[in-house]
């Protein structure tokens, strides 16, 4: 008879895994970039000098499941293509007390059953994943945006505002001056 307490096969959280899985588009730019890059077998992860390409999970405990070999624990996943591209929110998930860092895929039946023996409470308690480890996870979008849009918003505000300044004395040129190409304080040319 099936026990309680039995949690099904038992898994170690991965530092990183191929995407090919995930985002098979962006792997194949990620291996041309990565030619000049030697792989090592079993290795599951491939680096390009110190950026990452891959999935690294995160398991974070919660609580002690008294009296029974588990911790409640929640997981993520951050995804990494130069820098991180996603973040998923895994769930709950039960980790062995005497295997840090492992936990069971399929949890979710056995929680419930802690939930209905009492060990755990109903609802569970809340978790959050850090903020920076959100920022981690998406920094390859805050750094285009950052890179690509920080001179766009510039020549777009500029073009905006409509005004433009004279580069010695940094007033504003009025469209006579402009037109003139001089300076009316400074006598610069413009
Ligand atoms: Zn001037």
């Amino acid at each position: 008879m099936r026990s309680v307490f039995d949690t099904g096969p038992l898994e170690t959280v991965f530092t990183m895994k191929h995407l090919s899985s995930i985002f098979p588009s962006i792997l194949v730019l990620g291996v041309l970039l990565c030619l000049p890059v030697s792989v090592h077998a079993g290795q599951r992860q491939f680096a390009f000098g110190k950026v990452w390409f891959g999935a690294k999970e995160e398991i974070e405990k919660i609580q002690d499941i008294k009296g029974t070999e588990y911790l409640l624990s929640h997981k993520y996943t951050l995804y990494f293509f130069f820098a991180g591209v996603y973040l998923s929110d895994d769930g709950y998930v039960l980790q062995p007390k005497s295997s840090y860092g492992s936990y069971y895929p399929n949890s979710e039946e056995s929680i419930k059953e802690f939930q209905r023996a009492g060990l755990l409470p109903s609802p569970l308690p809340q978790y959050s994943i850090p903020i920076w480890q959100y920022l981690f996870g998406y920094s390859l979008w805050i750094v285009v945006a950052f890179v690509g849009c920080g001179p766009l918003l510039k020549l777009l505000i500029r073009r905006l505002s409509g005004k433009q300044f004279c580069h010695s004395c940094k007033l504003e040129l009025t469209p006579s001056e402009i037109e003139m190409r001089v300076c009316g304080c400074c006598n610069a040319r413009l």
